[in-house]
């Protein structure tokens, strides 16, 4: 079975911690991002041309005036430091049960900076290591590098050949025309995610507005998917609380005919519905007819224990398939 890939954006964090982080800390979209991570006295005494609340205009326009080096550096500083700072809270969030609906054939690819999807990655190892790959496409403040070696992980960890802690990545920031092959971290990490996309079966996209400084992204990621033409047996999903024209208009490029799903939250996506079988299980109903129970997979509110119930069968199952084979579909209404 091939795989299924999540490209992550900002939404996706705020939907991780609607409530703020352990701490009661926010995170958020670009638009308003300086002041509602009350940092906006970095900018006391820089006059800018621009008068949008955009992080990436304010950025922008900051970097490229000399006079302001310091500023930006500021800047850079403060963001990467709040970043740091989050932390998940106890109870089970959208990104851990996100980590768990996918499986050791999968990506998750995230243009954010925090290190929430990291945190819910190292603590549901806890549950099974049959989980997904995580591609940081903008860098990411909890995430290392050996450049010798290109060993990454866990910031403070060490490379698995050299025994050196690991450096930080940097992050990239956002600037009109980002450059995704300067820095040796993230020219790997978009290879990485090339061949993931090219080789999906599923593509989801939670949270992610594309904004227009994004476009080489954007493009880069329709260059790794394809003509849609080509993908008439894939499946797109996209996760987000725009209406759903808007959706289509901007992913129109992605999406062949009506092979998509629409959903404002992750519950009710293919990946909520159908944990760790969603490429397997959509494949049975849309190629071999076969009738799905949609109400099987991960529900709002669910506990660590509603978790660990639910995925015991599952994970015994995928430790009964020999390797290569694909998993049983699992969620056959029979099953009940
Ligand atoms: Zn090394």
């Amino acid at each position: 079975m091939r795989a299924h890939t999540v490209i992550l954006g900002a939404g996706a964090t705020i939907a991780a911690i609607p409530n703020g982080d352990r701490h009661g800390r926010k995170s958020s979209v670009m638009n308003g991002l300086i002041e509602k991570l009350n940092i906006q006295d970095v900018l006391r005494g820089v006059h800018l041309s621009t008068t949008s609340d955009n992080l990436e205009d304010i950025y922008s326009e900051l970097c490229s005036r000399p006079e302001y080096k310091e500023a930006c550096q500021e800047l850079e500083r403060r963001l990467y430091d709040y970043f740091s700072s989050l932390e998940l809270p106890d109870e089970p969030t959208v990104y851990d049960f996100l980590v768990l609906s996918l499986t050791d054939k999968d990506a998750i690819a995230t243009f954010n900076w925090d290190p929430l999807l990291v945190q819910a990655y190292t603590r549901c190892h806890y549950y099974t290591s049959n989980l997904p790959r995580i591609l940081c496409l903008h860098g990411n403040v909890d995430v290392g590098f050996c450049p010798k070696h290109y060993e990454y992980g866990k910031i403070g960890t060490r490379c698995f050949q050299c025994n050196d802690v690991l450096t930080p990545t940097s992050l990239l920031y956002p600037v009109a025309n980002k450059d995704y092959d300067n820095d040796e971290f993230i020219r790997r990490t978009w290879n990485t995610v090339e061949y993931c996309i090219k080789n999906s079966y599923m593509l989801t996209i939670f949270g992610y507005s594309a904004p227009t400084s994004d476009a080489k992204a954007v493009s880069l990621l329709k260059k790794a998917w394809g003509d849609k033409d080509s993908r008439q047996f894939e499946e797109v999903s996209v996760i987000d609380v725009i209406d759903e024209d808007s959706m289509l208009d901007k992913w129109k490029d992605f999406i062949y005919s009506h092979h998509y799903r629409y959903t404002n939250d992750f519950f009710s996506s293919y990946l909520g519905m159908l944990p760790r079988r969603s490429c397997e299980a959509t494949f049975a109903r849309l190629m071999g007819g076969i009738w799905l129970d949609g109400d099987s997979g991960f529900k709002k509110g669910m506990t660590w224990y509603d978790i660990q119930t639910l995925l015991a069968e599952l994970l015994e199952e995928e430790a009964e398939t020999p390797k290569g084979q694909n998993y049983p579909v699992h969620y056959v209404p029979h099953r009940k």
